[in-house]
């Protein structure tokens, strides 16, 4: 059951626009999203000026752009007109410390309106922004603000004492520190940024601003390895746009969620540029991960987009069951929200089933990465939803199934690739380059971006297969992929069927090195709560797998674990799990949440 489709409700009382595109048609171009922006009155094309500038030009400055709930739940509200006016303070502030054109400003913040302020301020000054995730530790921070060649850090006190004090030595080229809120009397070599604020003018003329100058730095999540940092261009505004209406169905009347971490590439994305562009309202949540808040938040702020992750969503699943009283949403009023998404690892087809049941709405899986820049493939707006599918290309994006060698990235002979052309076979995705939010190198590391291409192609580095219709469907990602006894095993497809026990919340499957199969599938799984991890539930769940899988892909052990590995943008460390196993080193573990 849970591998039928499920139908697109259409509603044709809503007009026709950039969202409602009609999937048949294939002569989409970025273009005629780019005709739908503004562009700098001088020429020119800036993220910012988009994000806030033009609609409070536009009359709409009086809309509120940010709802911000604070962690005691009290609400306050930033008009565009407000944050187009602190955007353009925080843009006098940069200049008057003589930060321009291509310099690099870091956050090391949570989501706050101030967050909103830094990062558009920053673009309307044509300098560089680069988020990292609050909760990283010194190390990890210390290393990306080096490589990121930081000039200017904004924090608070507290993130600025515990993770950069220590380390502000040995990183000279971080010439200011702003720090927000009190504290910056009492820490050598800073400034406070609410007294630059507030002698600054509050409004400032963009400097023109090529679709090519750089604008966005963003370190990957890691889960592969040493993140990389993507470098993202003023350009790619023309693809949040878009892909935000195809993808998210954003229209302007919307109320609109988005729970990454604003050091993710989606916080940033989608957290704060697309949704901005389309001039919705943006709901700011500054409290943590809690069920019961989330619930609140949805219902009390009216949401009627969310976008949010597998692994948040299986945070309410534990709370709120499928089956049984499904007291907690049914306490809330969710009738307003009408879109929810989610992105960042595989969506268990169990997760969707489960939106449709308590959420009253099914949940769209999109798949991109940081290096994309924005949504690529969609169980979008426009079509029918396949739960446990990526979904389907944006219009607009040119993408295909390549033909795999012996390490399971795509086969190159004499610089040429081969498509895989029947369907249901797996393969390295690949996209066509040439959408507008394309990475255009990681910095300072020339040598790994030209190998992310073969052919004309961008390799993904992920596994999928295509079924008839078009749809995409991840298998895993080419590092991860388990070949045992002449199969190749993807480890979602493993950790889907463990998801379907009842007594089962979470697994991650790995590959362990077997004489005689090459390697057996091994799960680790953790259980819902009070669940007894016990030997006869062990049991139960190798032959449920059998049962599900077949003995040549189920896993052949399992370990209970209630605390799996995962990056803090929420994806199981299944390499950190295979380390663990084998007695191998661990690698790079500075985006392993709980690690400081
Ligand atoms: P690193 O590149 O440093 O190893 P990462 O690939 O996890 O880290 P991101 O760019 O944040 O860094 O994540 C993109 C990856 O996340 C994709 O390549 C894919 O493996 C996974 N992913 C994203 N969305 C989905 C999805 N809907 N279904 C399956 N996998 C997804
Ligand atoms: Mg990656």
């Amino acid at each position: 059951m849970h591998w039928d489709t499920i139908p697109k409700d259409t509603d044709p009382a809503v007009p026709p626009r950039l969202a409602d595109y009609d999937l048949t048609r294939s002569a989409f171009t970025w273009s005629q999203a780019r005709s739908e922006l503004a562009g700098l009155p001088g020429g020119g094309l800036n993220m910012a000026h988009e994000a806030v500038d033009r609609h409070a030009a536009s009359g709409a400055g009086e809309k509120v752009a940010l709802s911000c709930v604070a962690r005691d739940d009290s609400v306050s509200t930033v008009t565009y007109a407000e944050l187009t006016r602190r955007t353009a303070r925080f843009a006098n502030v940069l200049r008057s410390l003589g930060v321009g054109h291509g310099d690099r400003v870091f956050t090391l913040l949570g989501r706050r309106p101030e967050l909103y302020t830094t990062v558009l301020g920053t673009l309307k000054n044509t300098s560089v922004l680069c988020p990292l995730f609050s909760a990283f530790g010194p190390d990890p921070v210390e290393q990306r603000l080096r490589l990121g060649d930081a000039r200017v850090l904004v924090t608070t006190a507290d993130l600025y004492r515990r993770k950069v004090a220590g380390r502000r030595a040995s990183l000279p080229g971080l010439e200011h520190v702003l720090i927000i809120g009190p504290g910056a009397a009492e820490l050598p070599g800073t400034a406070s940024f609410d007294g630059l604020m507030s002698t600054a003018p509050d409004t400032f003329a963009i400097p023109p601003t090529s679709p090519d100058d750089m604008a966005l730095l963003h370190f990957t999540s890691g889960t592969t390895g040493t993140p990389k940092g993507a470098v993202h261009v003023h350009e790619a505004v023309v693809a949040h746009y878009a892909t935000a209406a195809h993808a998210l169905d954003l229209r302007p009347e919307d109320v609109y969620w988005c729970t990454a971490d604003p050091g993710w590439v989606t916080g940033m994305s989608y957290g704060v540029i697309a949704p901005l562009v389309h001039g919705v309202t943006v709901v700011l949540d500054e409290g943590d991960y809690d069920a019961r808040r989330w619930y609140r938040i949805l219902g009390g702020q009216h949401v009627t987009v969310w976008y949010t992750a597998p692994t948040a969503l299986r945070m309410l699943m534990r709370a709120t069951p499928r089956q049984g009283p499904y007291a907690l949403p049914r306490s809330h009023d969710l009738s307003a929200l009408r879109f929810v998404a989610s992105v960042g690892e595989p969506l268990n087809p169990e997760a969707v089933v489960w939106g449709r049941d308590v959420l009253g709405l099914p949940v769209h899986d999109n798949w991109w990465q940081t290096e994309t820049g924005s949504i690529m493939i969609a169980n979008f707006a426009a079509c029918e939803i396949r739960p446990g599918s990526m979904g389907r290309p944006l219009p607009g994006v040119e993408a295909s199934v390549l033909e795999q060698g012996e390490d399971g990235r795509a086969l190159v002979v004499d610089g040429r690739v081969t498509e895989v052309g029947t369907p249901g076979v797996e393969g390295e995705l690949a996209l066509r380059p040439g959408w507008p939010s394309m990475f255009r190198g990681y910095l300072h590391d020339k040598e790994r971006y030209d190998a992310a291409f073969a052919d004309g192609w961008y390799l993904t580095g992920d596994l999928v297969r295509r079924d008839a219709d078009g749809w995409y469907w991840f298998v895993g990602r080419a590092d991860d992929v388990i070949k045992s006894a002449g199969h190749l095993i993807g480890p979602f497809e493993v950790e889907s069927a463990l998801m379907e026990h009842p007594l089962v919340a979470e697994a991650g499957v790995i590959g362990r090195p077997d004489p005689v199969a090459g390697n057996v599938v091994k799960a680790f799984v953790s259980l819902r709560p009070g669940v007894e991890a016990t030997p006869d539930l062990e049991r139960e769940l190798l032959g449920f797998g059998r049962r599900k899988l077949g003995p040549a892909v189920a896993p052949r052990e399992i370990a209970f674990d209630q605390n799996l590995p995962r990056t803090r943008s929420g994806k199981v460390m299944r390499r950190l799990l295979r380390a663990r196993e084998l007695g191998l080193p661990t690698g790079d573990l500075s985006t392993l949440e709980g690690s400081v």
